[in-house]
């Protein structure tokens, strides 16, 4: 069932925008034939931005997915089959896209360089937060941590995506950089984001192309969430 609804941010996460049409409404929530909203997941919130309908364009409340099959939140009536044209608040999603790519970079450093695995994260249009899971490590780890995140966006590594199946997964828990939750498996497959040949990992999210568009990276904040848990957080030079 996934197949049959095409979401563009998978294959280009450049995607701004792109026509539809109306396949099924439940309670106010649309189904497309073809979406550019990311629905969240990963850390990543949900996009915004509009759905243009008969010449009107009316807001995207919210975006959700269900099993691979994403739902907009318009709360507006429309005739199935409608012809519609849907476009992501393009600013707030780039800079997403820079955030969600800054954290490969940081947990791929926090597991080489300190054991580190991710608890949680909350990807910010201006700030990120991710936590780790770490045996050893305090505040004066900052800096070098920090510089060893910017060496690798100056490199420029370009960044891409694929599937693998469902077993080469499963054989790879390398692929793996949260502690508590496994990556969504759909239809068998599941989506690999590799970040030139320094780091391969398992994501649904969106990113940019090359490290360099990450621009230079800070940490702004720095709590002990109990003994071996860290918070850390992240801006970008704009
Ligand atoms: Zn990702």
């Amino acid at each position: 069932m996934f197949g049959r609804y095409r979401r563009h941010f998978l294959d280009d996460s450049y995607a701004v925008s792109c026509d539809a049409t109306l396949v099924d409404v439940d309670d106010g929530w649309w189904l497309l034939s073809d979406t550019v909203f990311y629905p969240g997941g990963g850390g990543q919130p949900a996009d915004t931005g509009t759905i243009t309908l008969d010449g009107a364009s009316h807001p995207v409340h919210d975006v959700r997915s269900d099993r691979g099959v994403v739902w907009h939140r318009m709360g507006l009536i429309a005739g199935l089959d409608s012809e519609v044209h849907c476009r992501i608040d393009w600013d707030r999603r780039y800079a997403l896209m820079r955030h969600h790519t800054l954290l490969h970079v940081v947990n791929t450093i926090a597991l080489r360089a300190h054991g580190g695995l991710v608890t949680g994260a909350l990807i910010g249009e201006g700030v990120s937060r991710v936590d780790f899971h770490f045996a050893e490590f305090n505040r004066s780890m900052l800096p070098e941590f920090e510089s060893a995140v910017n060496d690798v966006v100056e490199r420029n590594l370009s960044v891409s995506s694929g599937t693998i199946t469902e077993a080469e997964f499963l054989a790879r828990p390398d692929l793996i950089r949260t502690r508590n939750v496994i990556p969504p498996i759909e239809e068998g497959k599941v989506r690999i984001v590799e970040i030139g040949t320094l780091d391969a990992q398992a994501c649904g999210g969106t990113h940019v192309h090359s490290t360099a568009e990450i621009g230079r990276a800070r940490i702004d904040g720095f709590e002990n969430k109990g003994k071996e848990n860290k918070r850390l957080y992240w801006v970008l030079a704009s």
